[in-house]
């Protein structure tokens, strides 16, 4: 029976919504379930974005800067979240934000429809500083 269970959960185990090519159950699922802290400014943003594709608000709203948490109303975060269907996501480019770094950079592309079914691709580039040994997102420009 539990090789059933076994069987059954590895059937059903998705891939990650941030494109990563890993399961969501070994990659951004223990971030956002605060199993453990990402620790590159890339796997903060890559579990953003899945947070946003999955709904997970509260990681959104945990993961920015509290300097900055006032500019991204969570209103606006749960209304955009929800009326889009997340499709890729594309790391353009890094630059710092390794383990090592306090500051690090992403630019990204973020494909998804919006409720009315149109395309989109959401380009940001993205700064992330640390507070204590955590990552977190400051700001984005949209490119
Ligand atoms: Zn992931």
């Amino acid at each position: 029976m539990n090789r059933l269970k076994g069987l059954i959960k590895k059937i059903f185990m998705k891939v990650c919504a941030c494109c990563s090519g890993k399961m969501y159950e070994m990659c951004c699922h223990i971030f956002i379930n605060g199993i453990t802290y990402p620790t590159t400014a890339e796997q903060l943003m890559r579990s953003r974005y899945t947070a946003y594709a999955l709904c997970e608000f509260a990681y959104i709203i945990n993961t920015t800067h509290p300097s900055t948490r006032r500019q991204y109303s969570s209103k606006a975060i749960k209304e955009w979240a929800a009326s889009s269907v997340w499709k890729k996501l594309e790391i353009i480019s890094t630059n710092k934000g390794t383990s090592s770094d306090a500051i690090g950079y992403v630019e990204f592309k973020a494909y998804y429809s919006d409720s009315e079914d149109q395309n989109h691709i959401h380009h940001e580039f993205s700064t992330f500083k640390k507070i204590d040994a955590n990552w977190v997102f400051v700001e984005g420009k949209v490119c």
